[in-house]
């Protein structure tokens, strides 16, 4: 269950480089190398689950235009966004290096309690490949008729992942705790860290299977909610993220014992992310399906 990705673990020189450095560089740069190297080949790491990101999949497909159905179909077939939405993840294991370049696309951090000015002026300077660069990347390579139909599968795949890891908080949380996965807390008595809790242990913690996950979700959605959900840009999306990664890092601390009660904290937190990483991302795949 326990697999070693490492998701958001990327060489502290990748991940110095998102920002100007005039505006988001002031952290002592050697110990954080220091770390960062302690900390890679230590760590569990990786993004929602399986289940997390098949349940955003899954929602998706609930909601794609006729046009959409048919440009996914003559890319990956008879497989459904759950079944490619993982692919992202398993390739970490790879070991030609040929997808080393993913490893920063999953996430993008930011300070904590940042204000919405600041947000945005940091994502606008965001630079290198991250969260925000690959999913409009991946869009505009779907959107080209050009695109070879292999990269055409490798960018829908992404596509799917990314929505996703863009709705779990922690993945547009802070840089000096990776997220979260500094952050060593013990779930139901099992030591583990915040990045995981929210990856995996909440989502798994209710039992469902991905399409049971699913269909509950989907059907406390009204067409006022989904409205609601598809409002805004890519910028409003991540800093809602964001906004509740703050909220985490509020509540949880290095050391905490977390059981039901977390769970009774942000359950419905959790439900709203997985509901609205599905209906975004069938936003986005509607909009290059046109
Ligand atoms: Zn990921």
């Amino acid at each position: 269950m326990s697999i070693l990705f490492k998701d958001r673990v990327a060489i502290p020189e990748i991940r110095g480089t998102k920002f100007d450095k005039s505006i988001y560089m002031k952290k002592h740069f050697l110990s954080s190398l220091i770390a960062g190297i302690l900390l890679i080949g230590t760590m569990p790491v990786k993004a929602w689950g399986p289940t997390g990101h098949r349940v955003i999949g899954e929602i998706a497909s609930f909601y794609l235009s006729p046009k959409a159905q048919l440009g996914i179909r003559a890319i990956i077939g008879n497989e459904t966004l759950a079944m490619i939405s993982n692919w992202p993840d398993l390739i970490r294991s790879d070991t030609t290096g040929q997808y080393k370049s993913t490893s920063p696309w999953h996430y993008l951090d930011f300070p904590g309690h940042c204000s919405h000015t600041e947000f945005e002026s940091l994502l606008a300077a965001a630079h290198g490949e991250n969260l925000y660069s690959q999913i409009e990347a991946m869009s505009k390579e779907l959107k080209d008729p050009k695109t070879p139909a292999a990269r055409k599968r490798f960018a829908l795949s992404f596509l799917v992942h990314l929505l996703g890891d863009l709705h779990q908080p922690l993945h547009v949380g802070r840089d000096e705790d990776l997220g979260g996965n500094k952050i060593q807390v013990t779930w139901f008595d099992q030591p583990t860290n915040l990045h995981r809790v929210w990856d995996e242990h909440l989502i798994d913690f209710q039992q469902y299977s991905y399409t049971e996950y699913a269909n509950i979700l989907n059907r406390v959605a009204t067409k006022a909610d989904v409205k609601d959900i598809q409002a805004g840009r890519l910028q409003d999306w991540l800093w809602e993220s964001h906004l509740l990664s703050d909220k985490v890092y509020d509540r949880t601390k290095n050391g905490d014992k977390l059981s039901y009660r977390y769970n009774y904290l942000f359950v419905d937190d959790l439900n709203a992310q997985l509901l609205k990483g599905g209906v975004r991302l069938a936003k986005v795949l509607n909009e290059i399906f046109k």
